[in-house]
């Protein structure tokens, strides 16, 4: 058998479904070597993006660094080329906005090309996006029966993947509610009855990115359970796992992949209220927790199984961009670090810098005042019930001061430096529980 490309000859593509619903459905379609092709249909929706009942005033604004990159016209780490159909001038920069944020956020060698759809959808339905195609991976390091979202995939190979004829590839097909109360605003200050479009954009981007996963139950061709209620779950997709499939565990714990599959014991798996994932970046930026994944005791198409849980991460929180629902009022304009730790766990690299667990990063721990005075406070925004190693060292690499602390309240305070000479300091900072460390510069007055 003759390879031309790393890429698989596996291809899939979205298909839009108009019915009762106009549904996102994936469906995934072998192509053999011969010119014989095998189209296989499993369909769901992707992602059914709610507003949730009750208005919330919030605001989450994009991480400061990222918006004084946009103010100041600065290129990201990823080149997103967006093909607009149907947008008003102020939809589109609104847009445009959340894609700014994606390409700060994380990185690709590879543009990753958007179709962005204005439509109607099912009722109440803000809006709803996916990969436009899995590909298959092959080398080593790359999971076997494993099919990437093709932005990912081609981030891993550095390389176009085409879609015959064309020579490149839509990667993300993104559809939004046409009758929808959206702000368009890029503020983060949407009024308590409108919906904030840069936020539900941000949302379908990270889905269309590869925040998903195949575990669903079979629906018919209106994206129902069928039969309803459903009787088993599904995992994998044409005999294949997506990258997040690999990382769902329950809290025994145990792998969704060892389940029977399709079978009735995953769809209590999926509907237990007990799914989490295990991916170790995404943990150690959740304080060493595993991040709860959305599993309601009712499966909910386009809800369960490719959503953080709502009352894990509800709105206000940080990591609550990627839950089932966003408050009228809501708005979070910043991935947050789990869902970033979790894109990373599943290939992606971050713009900036990897959040691996054997790091602390500059975004998670914040050393001030910087000059100090007499006493200098340590802030984590993670981890906070780890033990902490403060060393303080001088020049010469002398050793200062060195005690081990555990976080109150996210804070650590060394006091009694004024005695100190006037100079330059190092300040060593690591995690005890997991050997991450971090050296800051720091002077004294
Ligand atoms: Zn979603």
């Amino acid at each position: 058998m003759k390879k031309n490309y790393a890429i698989n000859d596996f291809n899939g593509k979205i298909i839009m479904l108009y019915g009762l619903f106009l549904l996102l459905s994936i469906s995934i379609y072998g192509q053999s070597q011969s010119s014989e092709n095998t189209i296989i249909n499993v369909d769901w929706d992707v992602c059914r993006y709610y507003p949730s009942p009750n208005s919330h005033k919030s605001t989450i604004k994009a991480p400061d660094h990222i918006r004084q990159k946009i103010a100041n016209g600065g290129g990201g780490c990823s080149n997103f080329i967006v093909n607009y159909n149907g947008f008003t001038p102020q939809a589109e920069a609104a847009f445009q906005f959340a894609v700014d944020i994606w390409s700060n956020s994380i990185e690709s060698p590879v543009p990753i090309r958007v179709s962005a759809n204005f439509g109607p959808l099912g009722a109440g339905v803000l809006g709803g996006a996916g990969p436009a195609s899995f590909r298959t991976v092959s080398g080593s390091g790359f999971p076997a029966n494993t099919a990437f979202p093709i932005a990912l995939a081609e981030k891993l190979t550095g390389s176009e993947i085409a879609s015959p004829p064309a020579t490149t590839s839509t990667d993300i097909i993104a559809t939004f509610s046409s009758t929808a109360n959206f702000y368009f605003g890029l503020d983060a200050n949407p009024p308590i009855n409108q919906v904030d479009f840069v936020s539900v954009v941000l949302h379908e981007l990270a889905h269309g990115l590869g925040f998903l996963g195949f575990g669903t139950v079979p629906t018919d061709n209106t994206g129902t359970p069928d039969p309803n209620p459903p009787v088993v779950g599904v995992l994998r997709n044409q005999g294949f796992l997506s990258p997040w499939d690999i990382f769902i565990e329950n809290g025994t714990p145990t792998a969704m992949t060892s389940f029977g599959d399709p079978s009735a014991a995953l769809l209590s798996e999926f509907t237990g209220n007990n799914l989490f994932s295990n991916g170790p970046i995404a943990t150690s930026q959740n304080g060493g927790v595993k991040p709860s994944t959305y599993a309601p005791a009712t499966f909910s198409v386009g809800s369960s199984y490719s959503h953080w849980d709502n009352s894990t991460f509800p709105t206000g929180n940080p990591n609550s961009l990627m839950t089932s629902s966003i408050a009228p009022g809501e708005a979070i304009h910043n991935p947050g670090l789990v869902t970033l730790g979790f894109m990373e766990d599943m290939g992606w690299s971050i713009c900036g810098g990897s959040l691996s667990v054997k790091e602390l990063t500059l975004d998670t721990i914040e050393v001030s005042p910087n000059p100090f005075n007499s006493s200098i406070t340590i802030r984590v925004s993670n981890n906070f019930n780890d033990d902490y190693n403060i060393s303080v060292l001088d020049i010469n690499g002398r050793v200062i001061f060195n005690e081990t602390e555990k976080p109150i309240n996210g804070s650590i305070a060394i006091s009694n430096l004024d005695e100190l000479e006037s100079a330059l300091y190092f300040i060593k900072i690591t995690n005890k529980n997991n050997g991450a460390s971090i050296t800051k510069k720091v002077i004294k007055n």
